[in-house]
């Protein structure tokens, strides 16, 4: 295969008119093409969609082909993706998915960056990071909810349910760490954000994530103290170094009620500003004298966790949001890095107990009244669920859509069969003017081994066992999914993860139904049987009240 010259510019065909033989097919064909929707992905000209290199497939002569295969593809075949490639058609039946992916996988022995760059070099790998490669990326709005859902369960376990009255202390407005200020906001308390790059602040104002901006520390904590005292929910940027405020709030005595970071600390060359340094003078470092710089922001970064350490020991709750900043301050000599925990164990391990993770659906009639009236069938349907219908109502009025129409809310194991079939009924009935498509992310309960991040200190030290993932894929494919994907290295990098990903479409009919009913059943019940099984009780009790059967006893 060549590398076309041509980068054409695509955005997903709304509307009922079908370009395939089916809505399974003509779902798949949206999604891929709504991935590359320059709304959507950050470099669509490369197919590259979001998170580093992450692709929706390999370059524009396989996405030509890809494209011809689904138009192609009768109700009793299945394509085949070999990383963004299609590889073959074989003969299924109209429940089997419509196209099986495989993105990115490499024999554990020779999972490394610099053996995938190699291949990837000769045209032979694609990276699909988690949802960029298996065609259900919605944009930012995965991202701020995710972030929500952290701060909510935050509050749920340190502050009676609500940020209200306390202020949380952060860093980084970047493309993820931006969502930090609304979520915060979101659930009702103060943000400071501290970010040394004024043209992050700026565009994360422009987009109403972030509500005011300073550049002076004393400035900052007086209208933290003002709108903490006053309840009010308000984001305040901070123009400085990290490295630098936050050892100086140290020596003045500040107390955060919570304490956390997201400058992209995993990169020590590329994503963090060491102490001392402009953006200019980090810039022209990095070309004379790398060494020396990465040296420095090691240096910088671990004053930067000395300080969080700090703040933990006077009673702040204090967590590593994904970043991996523990890992680096720890190569700079800080001993007692790991002293506070990550982000997944703190606050989302509860959650993935009861098989509870992002949850997403797209329109593809492209009308963003579908989605409204899908969020009314929501909060109808699950009325007791306080923090869902809080988010749906806030997304709704501050979220703005990316490509085809979409949300995204966490519900688990014995509720997204529920919504699947309910979403099929409005099709069915009219209601909707097309097929809704079904997804996640693979960052989810049930569906990814990833040991520094999602399965982070499992309760029976099952960190780095990845039969989950390939278990959790199989699962929907014998389900009836629409289209599953099984991906390495996504979130984290090649030899840290491995994770698999579900597609469903409910196009109206009793085969929809049929599937809906088994796949959206089973793929959260897979969260609730790897918890079970590493000894979480509250997964046991899940699976109990909910009737699912885990065979052997605790
Ligand atoms: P990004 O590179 O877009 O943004 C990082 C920001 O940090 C930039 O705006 C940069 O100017 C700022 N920054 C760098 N050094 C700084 C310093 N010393 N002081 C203050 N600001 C500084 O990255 P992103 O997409 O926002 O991701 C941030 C981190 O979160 C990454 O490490 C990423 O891997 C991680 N991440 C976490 C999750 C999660 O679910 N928790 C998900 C994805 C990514």
């Amino acid at each position: 295969m060549t590398q076309a010259t041509e980068a054409p510019v695509f955005r997903a065909p709304h509307g009922t008119h079908l370009h395939c033989k089916g809505w399974l097919q003509e779902a798949a064909l949206r999604m891929l093409m709504n991935n590359l929707d320059p709304d959507v992905a950050e470099r669509p000209e490369d197919l590259i969609v979001y998170g580093g290199l992450g692709k929706a497939a390999r370059n524009w002569d396989c996405f030509n082909a890809i494209v011809k295969e689904l138009k192609h593809l009768g109700d009793d075949e299945t394509l085949l993706i070999q990383s963004g490639k299609p590889v073959g058609v074989v003969k299924t039946h109209p429940d089997a998915p419509r196209v099986l992916i495989a993105n990115s996988n490499l024999v554990p022995r020779w999972a490394t960056w610099e053996h995938f760059r190699e291949l990837d070099r000769k045209g032979l790998m694609m990276y699909g990071q988690m949802t960029a490669g298996s065609w259900i990326y919605i944009g930012s709005q995965g991202i701020v909810q995710g972030t929500y859902e952290t701060f909510a369960e935050a509050a749920r376990q340190h502050f009676g349910g609500s940020l209200a009255g306390t202020w949380t202390l952060t860093a980084g407005l970047g493309g993820m760490g931006g969502a930090q200020p609304l979520s915060v906001t979101m659930n009702g308390g103060v943000a400071l954000c501290v970010e040394v790059d004024r043209t992050r602040i700026e565009k994360r104002l422009a987009t109403r994530y972030l509500d005011e901006w300073t550049d002076s520390l004393d400035e900052a904590m007086a209208r933290v103290q003002r709108y903490v005292a006053e309840k009010k929910a308000v984001s305040i940027g901070l123009l400085g170094n990290a490295s630098e405020i936050l050892p100086e709030l140290v020596r003045r005595g500040a107390r955060p009620h919570l304490v956390t970071d997201q400058t992209s600390a995993h990169d020590e060359y590329n994503g963090y500003i060491p102490a001392g340094l402009t953006l200019e003078a980090a810039a022209a470092m990095r070309k004379s004298d790398p060494e020396g710089y990465v040296k420095r922001a090691l240096d910088s970064m671990r004053a930067h966790v000395e300080a969080m350490l700090a703040f933990q020991k006077t009673g702040s709750v204090t967590f590593d949001y994904g970043n991996n900043i523990r890992a680096q301050a720890q190569r700079a000599g800080c001993a007692d890095a790991f002293a506070f925990p990550g982000f997944v164990p703190a606050f989302i391990r509860p959650l993935f107990c009861k098989g509870i993770g992002p949850f997403r659906w797209a329109a593809l009639s492209g009308d963003p009244e579908d989605i409204a009236v899908t969020d009314r069938a929501m909060m109808e349907l699950f009325p007791e669920n306080e923090g869902m219908i809080r988010w749906i109502k806030a997304a709704s009025e501050k979220i703005a859509f990316q490509g085809l129409p979409a949300r995204i809310c966490w519900i688990g194991a014995g509720e997204r069969h529920l919504a699947g079939l309910k979403f099929n009924e409005l099709v069915r009935e009219g209601k909707l003017k097309a097929p809704i498509v079904i997804g996640r992310d693979h960052l989810d309960s049930g569906s990814v081994a990833s040991p520094n991040r999602e399965t982070e200190a499992m309760k029976d030290g099952s960190d780095a066992v990845s039969d989950w993932p390939l278990l959790n894929a199989m699962t929907a494919c014998s389900g009836g999914a629409s289209w599953v994907s099984l991906h390495h290295g996504g979130g984290v990098g090649m030899g840290f993860s491995q994770h698999s990903g579900v597609v469903i479409v409910a196009d109206g009919t009793e085969r929809a139904d049929r599937c809906i009913r088994r796949v959206l059943w089973n793929d959260p019940a897979m969260g609730v049987f790897r918890h079970a099984d590493a000894g979480y009780d509250s997964a046991r009790e899940h699976a109990e009240r909910i009737g699912l059967h885990v065979p052997l006893p605790r």
